[in-house]
């Protein structure tokens, strides 16, 4: 579903992606960590097209997605984004938000996008909350329709920046459960995450960018208990 070749990718002078190279399988969730500043919000920023890379190739269900003569809005239709903070358009309604996108972009009927609006909202256990402004949701709701929003375009592939990490503890478990449905629905998913609860148990693989460069990956068992690299030692040796 995701090959990546090569990937480089400066800002001005300091080069944050120095070679990536990786490929994902459809309906693999791969969870990605590293330090911060590491480059691992770059490397999910070029997936989409936020970041442009100076080299290399990226390929999303075989479209080679560098190309100049790919239409960059058809991607990020293709590829959905949650991030840290949710990004949800204040003066909309939450139902609102969701549907946005797919009347706009994909100019699908009314009554059939806000059909499905309800049904992502169901999804995510937000059914109540489809006339609610995003002012009077949580963190942990707001995220949720966020994921319901991106999900909205009907995307092949979804990538998390850090979707918990602005959350108070309480919430975090009701997002990841969503991102966890999710996964077992087949989702091909690229997640940056500091909990290892969620990798251990959903992550297909996890890997491991130390200073722009895929340092180890492997399925989560091995690299948490048996990681061969020092600097991944080093890394995880903090964190636990
Ligand atoms: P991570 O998500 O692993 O914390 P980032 O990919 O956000 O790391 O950032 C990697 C490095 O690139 C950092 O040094 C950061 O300051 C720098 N960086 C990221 N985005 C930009 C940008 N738009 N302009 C300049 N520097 C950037
Ligand atoms: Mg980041």
């Amino acid at each position: 579903m995701i090959k990546v070749v090569d990937l480089h990718k400066s800002f001005g002078s300091l080069k944050v992606l120095r070679g990536i190279s990786t490929e994902i399988n459809r309906g693999e969730v791969v969870v990605v960590i590293g330090a911060s500043g590491s480059g691992k919000s770059t490397f999910l920023r070029c997936l989409n097209l936020l970041e442009v890379p100076q080299e290399g190739e990226i390929y999303i269900d075989g479209v080679q997605i560098l190309d100049k003569r790919v239409n960059i809005d058809r991607v990020r239709e293709d590829v959905g984004m949650v991030f840290q903070q949710f990004n949800l358009f204040p003066h909309m309604s939450v139902l609102q938000n969701i549907m946005l996108s797919p009347l706009k972009v994909k100019s699908a009927d009314s009554k059939k996008t806000r059909e499905q609006a309800l049904e992502l909202l169901r999804k995510v256990g937000l059914s109540d909350k489809a006339e609610a402004f995003p002012r009077q949701l949580s963190g942990g709701q707001q995220q949720r329709v966020a994921i319901a929003r991106a999900l909205a375009m009907q995307p092949k592939v979804m990538l998390f920046d850090e979707p918990t990490s602005a959350l108070d503890p309480e919430m975090i478990k009701e997002v990841l459960q969503v991102m966890k449905q999710l996964a077992v629905e087949g989702m091909t998913m690229v997640v940056v995450t500091h909990e290892m609860g969620f990798a251990r148990e959903v992550a297909d693989r996890v890997i491991f960018i130390d200073e722009g460069v895929i340092v180890e990956e492997a399925p989560p068992e091995q690299i948490f208990t048996n990681p061969q690299n020092d600097r991944t030692k080093a890394f995880l040796s903090k964190i636990f």
